[in-house]
């Protein structure tokens, strides 16, 4: 039987086949030094925040493997926009090791760290930027109570690392970065879709039993009857996960089914971006911009054809299409419940009326006919009062990023919804400020908008962690009034228009 690779002899890059991962080692950055950690999963893994020193460097970088670990790289497939992509693999993200603490299982992951059987044509590496990208945003989405992986530290490698090349045609370094992101397990779709590309039956069955009995023990026993309850399960928990994305603003970018989790987290913090003006045909992604196929509005239905190629890659083990089926059609009724139930709870309504679906449809409608903010206009909403003359769209007129342009007949169309709305909101048995609480725990005031993250990068490339830290912080709190922090609850300003950082 083959076994995977020494890595003594080889980390090159390869095919692998009979193997779910590859033992590697990390590279040894040449001079790594700490950016951040995050004191809240530096407690979750047993450490104290005391225990940073020169040891936590020299794991989190890289440069040493703790005593009694084997360092692995998954393999895994994957459809990248609608096609098979044959094996991709942790290209640049090597396991370090699992810690239990408290009773929750934790794997430590390096991002960035060097190459893997898997590299392909890339180098293993992450820059500063998309590191910080990752750092931040994946903690921030955690306080929002969106299902994520975590993260744990950020560090500098000491190495430049290359990424675009200059018009002139010499190539452009940036500072080398590695974080140190934690999850359960980064077990993703592709992990299983690789072996059915493999034709290899038993490998998927050992890799779909250890995922069961690790994480998903509640199911009980490998049988065809398990099979489908775990990919059951995984499709609801796909469901809520995007049901969060769309509640937050959250755009993925890159929702190919390697970059979904089998534990339904969010993962990978590519070319992600966050809605500013709501539209649901916004991208955050430049290389996606013709055909749009991971835009805002239609994140769930992309989560429905990711779970189609799951349930493709479970078959061999179940051999019935019609109970894979019913699951995917119970995802699209589920969907639809979900959808409005989320909606609804952004308009501070929770009784039943047989209108809300088109009060919301009118919603949507009207508030992509002008550019408007969505975070602004939400949290502003909770302002809204059915007592007295309350004006809605004066209340939510920061919410514009072109205020003089509702005008007229558009301001008619606010006009028109906000009198449904009033009337509406008579059915509802909470008080105007019990409602305004509530509203104000679904809808964020605080998100990690698109060029909050490029300040804080700029700064960090300077050397300077103060913004870096200062967001960290703030998006702790997401829910909060933060009033210190009233500045970041603000419209995009102009310069920052279409500027999304990539996701290399
Ligand atoms: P993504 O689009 O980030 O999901 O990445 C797709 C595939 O490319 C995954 O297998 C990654 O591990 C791999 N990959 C991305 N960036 C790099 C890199 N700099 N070096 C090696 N592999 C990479
Ligand atoms: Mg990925
Ligand atoms: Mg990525």
């Amino acid at each position: 039987k083959e076994l995977p690779a020494d890595p003594l002899v080889s980390n090159t890059r390869r095919q692998v086949r009979n193997a779910c991962f590859s033992y590697v080692t990390p590279r040894k950055p040449s001079n790594p030094s700490l950016v951040h950690v995050s004191p809240e999963m530096i407690n979750a893994i047993g450490l104290k925040e005391s225990s940073v020193s020169k040891e936590f460097l020299a794991v989190f970088s890289g440069s040493k493997v703790m005593k009694g670990t084997k360092p692995y790289a998954m393999c895994y497939g994957g459809h990248q926009f609608g096609n098979w992509a044959g094996q991709l693999g942790d290209g640049r993200a090597i396991n370090l090791a699992e810690v239990e603490h408290e009773g929750r299982n934790w794997a430590l992951q390096l991002k960035g760290a060097g190459e893997t059987p898997y590299s392909r044509t890339a180098d293993g590496l992450a820059v500063l930027r998309s590191s910080i990208r990752e750092y931040l945003c994946s903690e921030a989405m955690y306080h929002l109570g969106v299902p994520t992986t975590r993260a744990l530290s950020i560090v500098l490698s000491g190495d430049q690392v290359m990424r675009d090349m200059l018009y002139d045609g010499n190539p452009a370094y940036e500072k080398g970065a590695i974080v140190c992101r934690v999850a359960p397990s980064f077990i993703r779709f592709g992990n299983f879709e690789i072996f059915v590309a493999q034709q290899d039956v038993k490998t998927l069955k050992e890799l779909v039993d250890f995922t069961l009995k690790y994480h998903y023990p509640h199911l009980g026993k490998p049988s065809k009857e398990v099979y489908l309850a775990f990919f059951k399960e995984v499709s609801v928990k796909s469901l809520e996960m995007v049901i969060h994305w769309q509640r937050v603003g959250f755009v993925h970018g890159v929702m190919n089914t390697d970059n979904m989790s089998i534990l339904g987290l969010t993962i990978d913090y590519g070319p992600y971006g966050w809605l500013e003006g709501y539209d649901h045909g916004w991208t955050p992604n430049t290389t996606d911009s013709a055909h749009r196929r991971y835009r805002y509005g239609t994140q769930p239905q992309v989560v429905l054809w990711n779970l189609l190629k799951l349930a493709n890659a479970l078959y061999p083990l179940i051999e019935e299409a019609e109970p894979l089926q019913n699951i995917l059609s119970e995802y699209q009724e589920e969907l639809k419940v979900a959808y409005l139930k989320m909606m609804k709870s952004k308009l501070g309504l929770f009784e039943v009326d047989a209108n809300d679906q088109v009060l919301v449809d009118e919603l949507e409608a009207v508030l992509q006919q002008s550019e408007t903010d969505m975070t602004i206009f939400f949290r502003e909403l909770a302002k809204f009062r059915t007592e007295g003359n309350s004006n809605g769209l004066a209340i939510v007129g920061e919410a514009f990023y072109d205020p003089k342009g509702i005008k007229s007949e558009k301001a008619t169309l606010w006009e028109d919804w906000f009198l449904k709305y009033k009337e509406r909101l008579k059915k509802e048995l909470k008080s105007d400020v019990e409602r305004a609480v509530v509203m104000n725990s679904v809808n964020p005031k605080y998100v990690l908008r698109n060029y909050m993250a490029q300040l804080a990068i700029d700064d960090a490339d300077k050397g300077d962690y103060v913004l870096l830290d200062e967001f960290f912080n703030l998006l702790k709190k997401p829910y909060e009034e933060q009033p210190e922090h009233q500045k970041w609850f603000a419209k995009r300003p102009e310069w920052a228009r279409n500027k999304v950082g990539c996701s290399m």
